[in-house]
């Protein structure tokens, strides 16, 4: 076991995230009163692979993309976590998303350890062709280390039902026969399951909803405003919708829009859908990433990128709710900034957790080659989310913490209990957890 302090790790963490999340997992193993050696144990990935994906581009050249999976731990269960495709991936940043998905479904008691992968790649350069070639090339690399009982991919940033099906059939033909439990996020009619396209979504808002209840917001009569409009963002605006929340303002990559009365959104989804971006959406005002941050709503929900929520963002942010979506857009300070506020922040370890909770019953019905009907899959899901808020939430009142800081706590000690069952903390006190 490493001696050094914790905090020679992270001395300085500007805005990588895996610095980040070692600082968040140090500070909790501290204050749930545990030996730092645990931090030890949880700061590293037990596995990490880079593999490199030539691909023949339609002019006849060759460009070379890395690719990286990481595993971060697997005492609870095989490890699960989303590929994504992104020109700003780097190793670190799948690291510490690989972290994040132990905690989530440590958080949310799901037997399964933390995953994650990613090519770094801008998917817009790369006709329908390569994209199919890079992700069958992507799969094909890391074959070796992937499987239903060993770790189990998903789709993230930029990866689609589509894409997960590309990889599975490689993955299929590389074995020999079908295995449908290797990846979930599936088209439906290769063993996806209903409601896990709109799963993270959904989760986001039942999150919203059980803050609001706890700060006696009155969902009907509030507003919001998103970041992101791909599939997460696009199924939070919808289920906000149905919920009689306002939705104001929405911004993508292509730019943002605008309506005080509130947007249209089912028209805005079946524009979308359509193929067309926001920046295009008719009778409304346009508006940046930096105007909507500071809009007077009541919830914000960051659901694209991460470190958007900084120094220079946070101090103009009014609402009282912040829902993280995206996995890691809000930096320290940024942080730092809203809890000084007093501002409610629903942590992405907790609130986009729908999403693998969804890849859960996945798996679990391709396992069991049965398959629910979508109410089954909602309703389940909704039970889960509600459980994982209420454990959060009594860590934060009993700690006398933040949200984030509890999320942490809550996930930290589920991992605990299943490393102390197997023999890994011999002598820990465990008796505070
Ligand atoms: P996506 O690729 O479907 O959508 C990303 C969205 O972000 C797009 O609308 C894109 O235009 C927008 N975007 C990109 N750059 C932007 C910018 N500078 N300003 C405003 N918008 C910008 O990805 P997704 O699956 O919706 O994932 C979004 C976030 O949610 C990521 O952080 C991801 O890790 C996280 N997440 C996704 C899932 C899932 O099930 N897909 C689950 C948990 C967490």
């Amino acid at each position: 076991m490493e001696k050094h302090k914790a905090e020679a790790d992270i001395a300085t963490h500007d805005q990588n995230p895996y610095k980040i999340v070692k600082q968040l997992l140090s500070e909790s193993v501290k204050q749930l009163g545990l030996d730092e050696s645990i931090y030890h144990i949880l700061k590293k990935p037990m596995r990490v692979m880079e593999v490199s994906i030539p691909i023949r581009k339609e002019d006849g050249s060759v460009e070379n993309y890395t690719g990286y999976r990481s595993q971060h731990l697997d005492v609870l269960g095989p490890c699960k976590g989303g590929i994504r495709f992104h020109p700003s991936v780097t190793l670190d940043e799948v690291k510490a998303l690989s972290i994040w998905m132990s905690l989530k479904s440590a958080i949310i008691e799901l037997p399964l350890g933390g995953g994650k992968g990613g090519v770094i790649v801008n998917p817009e350069d790369l006709n329908q062709r390569e994209l199919e070639e890079l992700s069958r090339s992507y799969i094909r690399k890391i074959t070796p280390v992937i499987g239903p009982e060993k770790d189990i991919p998903a789709p993230d940033m930029n990866t689609t039902p589509e894409i997960m099906a590309w990889m599975i059939d490689e993955y299929d033909k590389l074995r020999g026969y079908n295995i449908p439990g290797l990846i979930t996020g599936k088209p439906i009619i290769i063993g996806g399951s209903e409601g896990r396209l709109d799963a993270t979504g959904r989760g986001v808002v039942i999150h919203i909803r059980e803050a609001a209840n706890a700060l006696n917001i009155d969902l009907s009569r509030a507003t919001a405003a998103l970041q992101g409009f791909g599939n997460v963002g696009s199924a939070t605006a919808k289920f906000l919708h149905e919920s009689g929340v306002k939705v104001v303002a929405v911004t993508d990559v292509s730019g943002g829009i605008y309506k005080e009365d509130g947007l249209n959104i089912p028209a805005l989804l079946e524009f979308i859908g359509e193929g067309n971006v926001i920046a295009d959406f008719k009778e409304c005002e346009s508006i940046t990433n930096e105007e909507m941050f500071a809009l007077p709503v009541d919830i914000l929900i960051p659901a694209a990128l991460e470190n958007q929520i900084t120094s220079e963002t946070a101090p103009s942010i009014q609402a009282k709710i912040v829902a993280e979506a995206a996995n890691g857009p809000t930096t320290p300070e940024g942080n730092k900034i809203l809890e000084e506020k007093g501002t409610f922040i629903i942590p992405d370890i907790l609130c986009n957790a729908g999403g693998v909770t969804v890849s859960y019953f996945e798996w679990v019905q391709n396992t069991m080659n049965y398959y629910w009907k979508e109410d089954r899959v909602n309703k389940e899901l909704e039970e889960k989310m509600i459980a994982a808020f209420k454990r959060v939430y009594e860590m934060k009142e009993n700690k006398g913490c933040e949200m984030r800081q509890a999320a942490y706590m809550v996930g930290i000690r589920h991992l605990v209990l299943a490393l102390q069952a197997r023999g890994w903390i011999q002598n820990g006190d465990l008796s505070k957890l």
